[in-house]
């Protein structure tokens, strides 16, 4: 197929390859905390690859990946751990940013003597590895890895394609938000054609919601706050107001956002004695900024924090900051007519 560079996006290294050249080396797919299908889906898939290889793959990170993501093919073998054992040659790390997502677990990582590859498309990323792979031009790092899996020349199985077609569909939002391309669409088009069913992927994620589920949404959209400028919505939720299988199961964020004139929507989360925000964007502020200023990151349009405290002290800091930014914004964030 002439045609089959067209999609390709800045091709992996020679550097980025060289790890993985080898047959039958020790793998560690190392996810960060509360890890999503971008990080389970790209680990399981070069993990799944390199199995093929005969590679010896052990997947985990300091939490479990969610029950709402237990369709993923082979993220069974995805565990919690508190402890790295037994020799490395290899650590992937994919979708992390900061080394301290893992809580500790890539400093044992690199105890067990292993190289550490961190393959990610945030623009805050650390460069923390022995070889780093940034592609800010990637919608989710499921593009990279599928790009790294070409370049290596290894066949994708439907479970490969499955993996990193989910992480696609999540992090773009089902192919909605900005930083969807021509090129997404392509590797989304060769992952079809290797096996991923995109209706069964929509089915698994959306359309599998317990029976309680719409009660408990009725109950977060009422608490929806706007403010009197409507560039500004927000979701403040006190510890135990709804379940948290519940919110890990939603996006919940995305209601805020919905409204024809926010600019910037923030879901506060109280857990324990902190708060965890997300913060979304339709292109007028760069949310990453706002995050940062409070020790987070993520993305122009997607990022997220936490704030030590309860929601009463950290919901004013975070409008006041997202204030302050809608002011500065070209336009003052307000909605393109
Ligand atoms: P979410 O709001 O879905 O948790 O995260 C949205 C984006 O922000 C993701 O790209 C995620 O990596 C990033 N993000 C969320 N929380 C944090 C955080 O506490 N620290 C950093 N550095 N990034 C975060
Ligand atoms: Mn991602």
């Amino acid at each position: 197929m002439s045609a089959a560079v067209e999609h390709r996006g800045p091709a992996p290294t020679p550097a980025v390859l060289a790890p993985f050249a080898r047959a039958g080396g020790r793998a560690l797919m190392l996810g960060h905390v509360h890890p999503d299908a971008d990080v389970l889906g790209t680990l399981l898939a070069l993990g799944q690859a390199l199995e093929t290889r005969d590679w010896r793959v052990t997947y985990g990170g300091p939490h479990a990946a969610p029950a709402a993501l237990g369709f993923l093919p082979g993220v069974d073998r995805y565990r919690a751990c508190a402890a790295i054992e037994g020799a490395l040659d290899v650590t992937v790390l994919t979708d992390c940013p900061n080394p301290q997502r893992t809580e500790g677990l890539i400093d044992q990582a690199r105890r067990a003597g292993g190289l550490v590859v961190n393959i990610d498309h945030h623009p805050d990323n650390r460069r923390y590895g022995d070889v780093n792979w940034i592609d800010v031009s990637a919608s989710a790092t499921g593009e990279m890895v599928y790009e790294l899996l070409l370049a290596l020349g290894w066949p994708l199985t439907p479970a490969i394609a499955t993996n990193l077609f989910t992480a696609i569909h999540t992090d773009t939002g089902s192919f909605r938000y900005s930083n969807v391309t021509e090129r997404t669409f392509r590797i989304a088009a060769a992952l079809v054609a290797a096996g991923a069913r995109p209706a069964l992927v929509s089915e698994w994620l959306y359309e599998r919601r317990a029976p309680d589920a719409l009660a408990w949404l009725g109950e977060a959209l009422r608490r929806v706050e706007l403010s009197d400028d409507g560039r500004l919505a927000w979701l403040a939720l006190p510890a135990g107001a709804l379940p948290e299988r519940f919110i890990e199961s939603e996006e919940l964020v995305n209601y805020p956002r919905s409204v024809v004139s926010v600019r910037v929507a923030c879901l506060l989360r109280e857990q324990g004695d902190a708060v965890k925000v997300s913060l979304r964007a339709k292109g007028d502020v760069d949310v990453q900024r706002i995050a940062a200023q409070f020790g987070g990151g993520g993305h122009a349009n997607a990022a997220g924090c936490t704030l030590a405290g309860g929601l009463g002290e950290a919901t004013p800091r975070v409008l006041a900051a997202v204030r302050a930014a809608l002011a500065a914004a070209p336009g003052g964030g307000r909605p393109v007519p």
